[in-house]
């Protein structure tokens, strides 16, 4: 028998998220309602003619377009098919059997199947009223520990914290554990990010983003993070060498440079957001403030739940359900262009 390492071993299986049939409208997945900036989309055309080449395994453009629109160095970003392939890197560089990840109640599952793949162990810290709470995560820091992850503004829950009370976690923090902040919504989230690009300096934080949501490219899979020079050096190992294809360095370091698009769209996507919870709270629904694209949408019960599942499938629309989380009387509906979510939420409203 071909057996693998027993980590790989002791993985579930694989499991394809319900996206429903070809063509079904899916909000289950946090992709932007929008169309890519035109200009990433001209500059994508344009790179297909170079497509015999490699692409530029050190991101050169990418990079500049980045720190640009952050003041960071370019030396100091690293960028990813996706962020999640920054996360599983960054895992596998800095935990391994015996060691532990600390996550929280309703972070990224992403983040626990990367330390179960490195073998170390997932613990998840508490987060009361769907908020990361920073006493709760100290609570959990063993002598094992040796990554804290946290996402904000969080998915599936939506809510944020103050950066501030992030800077305070790190304070409180030994300096031998590593931060990972994952902003994969910070664009929606109006307040001042500065602080936590801040907290790279001082070599054991790394902030991750991503062009998936805002800026929506989730198809050309691009992310990246700011990295301390010494923990970069580390992940750059992990990475495959060529790991963003030619054509989509080119649409992400457009996009980044249209911020002005990435902009618009994220306040058309947040007044379809603020509208359509507002909705559904009138209609009895309990729906946490949201800071991302994205709404959680509690239900009576779990038998409520999936009855608002199946008529919404009637309608040929997708929303996620939240049982891997724990909630299961959740649904969490990516926002949609607007027609969308008004047949969403008037379906919702026929339930009650
Ligand atoms: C979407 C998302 C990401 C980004 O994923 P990509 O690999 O960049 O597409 C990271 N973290 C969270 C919490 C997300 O929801």
């Amino acid at each position: 028998m071909i057996a693998p390492v027993p980590t790989v071993a002791a993985l579930s299986e694989y499991a394809l998220a319900d996206l429903g049939p070809p063509g079904a409208i899916s909000l289950a997945q946090n992709e932007s309602a929008f169309p890519p900036s035109p200009a990433a989309l001209k500059a994508g055309a344009a790179a297909l003619g170079s497509g015999a080449l490699y692409p530029d395994p050190d991101w050169r453009d990418l990079r500049t377009a980045i720190a640009g629109v952050h003041s960071a160095s370019p030396e100091g970003v690293l960028c990813g098919a996706g962020s999640m392939e920054l996360i599983g890197a960054l895992i596998r560089a800095f935990a391994g059997p015996g060691d532990q990840v600390l996550g929280t109640q309703y972070g990224y599952l992403f983040v626990q199947t990367a330390a179960l793949q490195s073998g170390a162990d997932y613990v998840a810290a508490p987060e009361p009223d769907l908020h990361v709470d920073i006493p709760a995560i100290l609570d959990r820091v063993t002598p094992r520990t040796r990554i804290v992850f946290v996402c904000n503004p969080g998915n599936p829950t939506g809510t944020r914290v103050a950066n501030q009370d992030l800077v305070a976690l790190r304070a409180a923090l030994p300096d031998t554990i590593l931060l990972v902040i994952d902003q994969a919504y910070a664009e929606f989230d109006p307040q001042d990010h500065t602080p936590i690009f801040a907290l790279v300096q001082d070599g054991n934080t790394v902030v991750t983003r991503t062009l998936s949501k805002a800026y929506g490219l989730a198809g050309a899979r691009v992310g990246w993070g700011a990295f301390p020079p010494q923990i970069a050096a580390q992940v750059r190992k992990l990475l495959n060498p060529n790991n963003i294809a030619l054509t989509s360095q080119a649409m992400a370091a457009a996009a980044m440079t249209d911020q002005a698009y990435m902009q618009r769209t994220v306040a058309q996507t947040g007044a379809i957001r603020d509208a359509c919870a507002a909705r559904l709270r009138a209609a009895g629904y309990d729906v946490p403030q949201s800071a991302t694209n994205f709404v959680l949408v509690r239900c009576a019960s779990a038998e409520a739940a999936s009855r608002a599942k199946s008529a919404l499938n009637s309608a040929n629309i997708i929303p996620r359900p939240m049982n891997g989380y724990g909630l299961t009387d959740a649904l969490r509906l990516t926002i949609g262009p607007q027609n969308v979510m008004d047949h969403a939420a008037q379906i919702l409203e026929n339930l009650r």
